[in-house]
């Protein structure tokens, strides 16, 4: 699952968490979805936001959830867009204004397991859009 060739590579955080990267090219199915980044609440520890010491998502993005965690824009309830999305869901070109800085919620979150079969939240989400399923992941 990893490797120059893969359309999600995969780099391992020093707390062990598992980061996904997507290409930026057609074989990347999310440039034509979008679908969860208007679905769920997008959450992240305040360190996340850039004026923290190495955060990253804008300040002006982000809505305050408790003394401790913000969340995204629009997302604050869940089945809304998120501010930082652009493009028409569904549509090819969706894509995220914030992309290497975005959150650790939608770095964790993968398009493909590690023996290749798709998130099953990404097919759900999919299908309520009117897009066909994914594939098993090339390569
Ligand atoms: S629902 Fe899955 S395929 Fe669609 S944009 Fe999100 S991660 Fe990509
Ligand atoms: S920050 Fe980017 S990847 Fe994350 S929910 Fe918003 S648009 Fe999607």
């Amino acid at each position: 699952m990893q490797g120059k060739q893969s359309v999600q590579l995969l780099n391992i955080q020093a707390d062990e968490r598992v980061f996904a990267d997507m290409a930026n090219d057609d074989a990347n199915p999310c440039l034509s979805c979008g679908a969860c980044c208007q679905y769920f609440r997008v959450s992240m520890y305040m360190g996340e936001m850039a004026s923290s010491p190495g955060g990253t998502v804008p300040d002006e993005l982000v809505s305050r959830v408790n003394p401790y965690i913000v969340c995204m824009k629009g997302t604050e309830a869940g089945h809304g867009r998120c501010i930082a999305l652009r493009g028409e869901v569904g549509k090819p070109g969706i894509h995220c204004a914030i992309y290497a800085q975005r959150p650790s919620p939608c770095r964790e979150y993968r398009v493909w397991s590690n023996d290749g079969s798709p998130n099953p939240d990404c097919q759900r989400l999919r299908a309520k859009i009117g897009l066909p399923p994914l594939p098993a992941m090339p390569g």
